[in-house]
């Protein structure tokens, strides 16, 4: 998950300096992302990444992602349970997402990370393919694995399907539970990273190394698994911090190592020769996917998904979008909010003491004739106030693959017991953005004084965008 440099032993020193940030990271992650949550547009706070000079993986024709399923007879499965078809499953999903993402809007976000171009040279990522799944069945010489295993593994397969190398080729090696790799550096699963990327010493031979965190036993998957948590609720702003869907959209593994997968491919077309000296897109130690580790972010819907690819529902960590200035699933809804002079209360402290009485705000969002796109909540209850004659943004990424809004809904949802409530809204602002960060519409209303006054019999507040946004 984390970006090592794999393949050049002189750089161990910086290896070894990587891997102290990892623990380091891993250690104080929650607080990190909190830092993010409560600062307001999520990602806000985080840096911009920079451009060093290296490739990125960019094709005239196609990048192609290949799969290497590396399981000898008698190995463990890549899921958990009795499922005899549940190796398949995990294989088959994997493949399909593969296949899916390419022509998405989530996809796109990679795009903007360009290099110097002619008419030789392409200047974005991609475009993407999948080109092929391959089964390597050679046994395990040692355990845990090394990463020189890693890349002979890559060699059979290419061997057997003829596949190429080079910026236009991109190896993902799948392997089943609870089989270990560690780096040179001597940095293992579980312990220090999820997953990582890397390439060979010649630099010619890109490729993503990926346990199988969801089936790992719950002492070597360290903090790569999911936290089933569901306190914040399912499309709570909160969900942003940390994985916790109630269920995933797919198989259970599969999707957990699709967030992996997301946040490694990402990477590996921006920065293929992983930061210095010859890399592409990053900024001290982070890539775009480190920026936004972990955070799949955006609209959860109800079957956990959070993005639509190709029409299919999937789980993805979102990564850093210079564009957005945070970190973007893809299109996204920014929603600002000045209050007016009847606050939307949180938490109090009465005689020292906090008492739970705050308030909670939902947006909703609906597509043509009504149709309920998402709910999410705006301000959860136990957010901070939003004071009167505050302003508030809020920004989620967009379900779909394309963006369209027709009606944003604003609710009072609850007001933590006290009752009745009322909150005065004087403006609100709606921008729908594309993947690139690029303005599709805009909507702006504002109050003379006061443009609406939510209360508990009147709780909705509902805003027809402008036919740009349809
Ligand atoms: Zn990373």
């Amino acid at each position: 998950m984390y970006r090592l440099n794999v393949s050049h032993l002189n750089y161990r020193s910086l290896a070894i300096r990587w891997q102290l940030w990892c623990l380091k990271r891993t250690t104080v992650g929650v607080i990190c992302v909190f830092l993010l949550h409560f600062a307001g547009p999520n990602g806000a706070g985080a840096q911009p990444i920079d451009y060093n000079d290296g490739p990125i993986m960019a094709s005239v024709s196609t990048v192609k992602v290949f799969l290497i399923f590396w399981q000898p007879s008698g190995a463990p499965s890549f899921h958990v349970g009795p499922d005899a078809n549940g190796d398949q499953k995990f294989k088959d999903t994997i493949q399909r997402f593969f296949q899916d993402i390419g022509g998405s809007d989530y996809f796109t976000l990679a795009r903007q990370y360009t290099q110097p171009c002619n008419k030789f040279t392409p200047c974005s990522p991609g475009p993407l393919s999948f080109g092929g799944s391959f089964d390597d069945v050679a046994p395990y010489p040692r355990s845990p694995l090394q990463n020189q295993d890693i890349e002979n593994s890559i060699t059979r397969a290419r061997d057997a399907n003829s596949w190429d190398v080079g910026l236009n080729a991109l190896y993902f090696v799948l392997l089943p539970a609870e089989v270990q790799v560690c780096q040179p550096s001597g940095a293992c699963t579980g312990s220090t990273f999820c997953a990582y990327h890397g390439h060979s010493d010649d630099g010619n031979v890109i490729y993503a190394v990926m346990p199988a965190i969801a089936a790992m036993n719950v002492d070597t998957r360290g903090g790569c698994h999911f936290s089933y948590s569901t306190a914040a609720g399912i499309n709570s702003f909160v969900q942003q911090i940390y994985i916790a869907p109630p269920q995933t959209p797919n198989q259970l593994e599969a999707d957990e190592e699709i967030v992996v997968a997301s946040h490694e491919l990402f990477e590996a077309l921006t920065d293929p020769l992983t930061g210095p000296p010859s890399g592409a897109w990053f900024t001290g130690y982070n890539e775009i996917g480190d920026e936004c580790n972990r955070m799949v972010g955006g609209i959860v819907s109800e079957d956990g998904g959070n993005v639509l690819l190709n029409g299919h529902s999937y789980l993805v960590q979102e990564v850093w979008s210079n564009a957005h200035n945070f970190c973007a699933l893809g299109p996204s809804v920014s929603i600002t909010i000045a209050t007016g002079d009847d606050n939307l209360r949180g938490d109090e402290l009465v005689l020292g003491q906090l008492v739970n009485n705050g308030s909670e705000a939902d947006v909703i969002l609906r597509g043509p004739n009504g149709v309920l796109l998402e709910e999410v909540v705006l301000k959860a209850e136990h957010d901070p106030e939003w004071a009167n004659g505050s302003i508030n943004r809020r920004v989620f990424s967009f379900p779909s693959d394309s963006a369209k809004l027709w009606e944003v809904d604003i609710r009072l949802v609850q007001h933590g017991g006290i009752s009745p409530d009322n909150w005065k809204i004087n403006g609100v602002d709606v921008e729908v953005l594309n993947a690139f960060g690029q303005q599709v519409c805009k909507e702006n209303i504002v109050g003379n004084p006061i443009l609406k006054e939510l209360t508990e019999s009147d709780a909705i507040y509902a805003i027809a965008t402008p036919t740009s946004c349809h």
